[in-house]
């Protein structure tokens, strides 16, 4: 990546602040840091821009399947900066299969979703594969697979006219067409280009990959996806790795695709896609993939891909926990999410209804908080008076044990009485019968 000086030497030097920065050069700063695009400055020369979007590109160009992005990728190890776009997971479901058994898979591969501290996990795409041959029911069942699927869609086929067919049947869902190599690649360009959509190749290896990629260049076509042929995990930890090496320590632009592979059904396929998410896939192709083997595998996706620089929050607000009334405790916490998760579980565990107020900490825990200056008594008065939680209940205000010494004055400011609650949150049930008399 550039410099900040080799950026500022390619802008306009106007400091015009169209940008919404007060200087180019703070401009070019963004730049280097890849938190700005080159769209955002309206003054740069065309032949600077080419260069300029160049530099500023991503090492692992970004590709768009359906509404989701693959790839972007800037950075070797996740705590040099954040990985950007998680893995995605597919599930394969024949064109062969009725219209009643494509709804029944299509329904199995939507139920693969869990609501998990506040997220939503779930498999992101089809993989529709050409069983039948032919083109014209490959197409006709793309178009079905449109209609009850939302997501994104992969069109498994080594066969360009039925590549074509259904890619362009459901070409306003910018499908993955999967299946170009060396054999086919010229067609296959063809399709994909025809119906505006990416294409996945599949290379015998790192080598082929940069065969078949360069040729894909020369014929103006970049919007890529690699699948390096690995048959087992050692080859997937291994080509994924070289790949992203060359693409993000060498800038070498043939291997620059968001990498993909199909990983088949079973525990070694679940192993798989674990190293390929931990490893540098964009996109993982199960031919199965059972409940209990989708939740661990979209929680280690979860944590791959959670920015390390940023606390997982919940937002400040009054979570109402049972059902609680105008003389139920108000109790107050940070907004890290494990304490919020933690304190809410042991409220629960009470069976006590509760007003729980959460306070915006910027993610930091109760002592972290507090000793850094965001969990005050005139930040906790404002999200009472934010929420107004204070005249939806006459109820005691519970403070944590932590923080016992602020108690006074967030008593004087809110004018109410404050209880100190546990150091402790799997205190927190016997606490609340002790101060509810229940
Ligand atoms: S819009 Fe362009 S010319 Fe104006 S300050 Fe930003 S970078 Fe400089």
């Amino acid at each position: 990546m550039p410099t900040a000086i080799e950026f500022f030497k390619l802008l306009p030097k106007t400091n015009c602040k169209e940008c919404g920065q007060p200087t180019c050069l703070a401009f070019a700063m963004l730049l280097s840091n890849q938190k700005a695009t080159i769209d955002l400055c309206p003054h740069v020369a065309s032949d600077a821009k080419e260069t300029l979007e160049e530099a500023s590109a991503p090492p692992v160009r970004t590709v768009k399947v359906g509404d989701k992005d693959l790839g972007g990728e800037t950075v070797l190890y996740r705590h040099e900066r954040r990985f950007v776009n998680p893995t995605a997971y597919a599930l394969t479901a024949s064109d062969t299969l009725s219209s009643d058994a494509l709804k029944e898979r299509v329904d199995y591969i939507a139920s693969l979703r869990y609501d998990r501290v506040g997220m939503m996990f779930e498999a992101d795409m089809v993989c529709l594969r050409n069983n039948s041959g032919d083109a014209g029911t490959f197409a006709s069942k793309a178009a079905e697979l449109a209609g009850i699927w939302s997501k994104g869609i992969v069109l498994e086929t080594r066969d360009p006219a039925a590549a074509e067919a259904a890619a362009t049947a459901i070409k306003g869902r910018r499908p993955l067409i999967y299946g170009a190599d060396a054999s086919n690649l010229d067609a296959m360009i063809g399709a994909a280009k025809a119906a505006g959509c990416p294409l996945g190749l599949v290379c015998a290896d790192e080598k082929d990959a940069v065969a078949l990629t360069e040729r894909c260049a020369a014929a103006g076509f970049k919007d890529l996806v690699l699948d390096l042929g690995a048959s087992n995990l050692k080859e997937t930890l291994e080509r994924q790795t070289v790949a992203r090496r060359a693409a993000v320590r060498s800038r070498f632009k043939p291997l620059g695709y968001p990498l993909m592979n199909r990983v088949g059904s079973g525990e070694y396929a679940v192993a798989t896609a674990v190293v390929s998410t931990l490893k540098y896939g964009s996109l993982v192709v199960f031919d199965d993939l059972k409940s209990y083997e989708a939740l661990p595998l979209f929680t280690l996706r979860q944590n791959i891909y959670t920015d390390p620089q940023v606390p997982i929050q919940v937002k400040q607000d009054l979570y109402p926990i049972g059902d609680p009334d105008e003389h139920s405790p108000i109790m107050f916490t940070t907004n890290f999410s494990l304490t919020y998760f933690t304190v809410r579980a042991d409220i629960e565990k009470s069976k006590i209804p509760v007003w729980l107020q959460i306070v915006n900490t910027e993610g930091l825990s109760v002592l972290t908080a507090y000793s850094a200056g965001k969990f005050e008594p005139e930040r906790v008065a404002e999200a009472f008076e934010e929420s107004g939680v204070l005249s939806k209940s006459d109820g005691p205000v519970i403070i944590p044990g932590l923080v016992t010494r602020m108690s006074g004055k967030l008593q004087e400011i809110i004018g109410r009485k404050v209880i100190v609650g546990t150091n402790d949150s799997r205190d927190i049930p016997k606490h609340l019968r002790s101060v509810t008399g229940q």
